[in-house]
């Protein structure tokens, strides 16, 4: 009988392969929190090295926790768990993106928020940039256009218990008018022109960000600062790329 001790070896490595490579979900999620920090520390050098993008070239100190502190792997379809702190979109379906981290951090610090502002975004996608918001503010309103992410996006923001995020499906470009005016909007997607309605919904002193190009030009990242006499003042900041706003407009 020279098989058996064979077989037990040939198993125990087995065991002994699966034991080293399947990581527990708690060593998991410690080595998820390491990436995840070590990806924002270069988000945040990178920023600080290329002030030739914009005036403000520092992370505010909120927007830089906010970043550290939401688990990006929770918002990423199973398949592409393993790449979610690596600085890049990634799809999640129905030929859509989750941003990459860089721009989410960047669009966000430019609302420069405050904790009693009230916040919408149109795409809410996968919800991930909505969770960076709901860590700074006490409300944020999405609204997504393709049903199956508004519902998939709605159960992950509840599950990591965003429960200040209010999601809604529906058409973005006109906005949520029961809930404006907001202190500040973010559109995740590229539009050929601001939408008037999104401008209407605006606080004076409300600050917008949105990529405004066709999916066939260069998009450029928009900032948009509605004065106190609701006076209309976009800064065009830098080339990006991003799925195009959709719907019937
Ligand atoms: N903020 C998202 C990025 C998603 S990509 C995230 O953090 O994951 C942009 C999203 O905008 C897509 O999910 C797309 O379906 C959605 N979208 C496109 N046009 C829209 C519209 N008119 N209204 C609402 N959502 C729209």
């Amino acid at each position: 009988m020279t098989r058996t001790p064979f077989l037990n070896s040939a198993v125990s490595l087995v065991v002994m392969a699966l034991t080293c490579f399947s990581l527990s979900p708690v060593q998991a999620d410690d080595d998820f929190k390491q990436q995840r920090e070590a990806l924002v520390e270069e988000i945040a050098e990178d920023l600080r090295s290329s002030d030739a993008i914009l005036d403000q070239s520092e992370l505010d100190p909120k927007v830089l926790k906010a970043m550290k502190t939401v688990p990006r792997h929770e918002f990423v379809p199973e398949k592409h768990k393993h790449q979610s702190y690596r600085n890049r979109p990634l799809p999640i379906g129905y030929g859509q993106t989750i941003s990459q981290p860089a721009i989410v951090a960047l669009m966000t610090n430019l609302l420069e928020l405050e904790t009693a502002d009230k916040v919408l975004e149109i795409g809410t996608g996968s919800g991930y940039q909505a969770a960076v918001l709901a860590e700074l503010v006490e409300k944020v309103y999405s609204i997504e256009i393709v049903p199956e992410l508004a519902e998939r996006a709605a159960e992950d923001l509840k599950r990591t218990g965003y429960d200040n995020v209010i999601t809604r499906h529906g058409d973005g470009y006109y906005g949520w008018e029961e809930q404006a005016p907001f202190d500040a909007i973010i559109v995740t997607a590229a539009a050929d022109h601001i939408p008037p309605r999104l401008l209407k919904q605006l606080k004076p002193e409300g600050r917008m960000v949105i990529p405004v190009g066709s999916r066939f030009m260069v998009q450029h990242l928009v900032l948009v600062k509605k004065t106190e006499d609701s006076d209309i003042i976009t800064e065009q900041l830098l080339p990006v790329q991003f799925v195009p706003l959709t719907g019937e407009h």
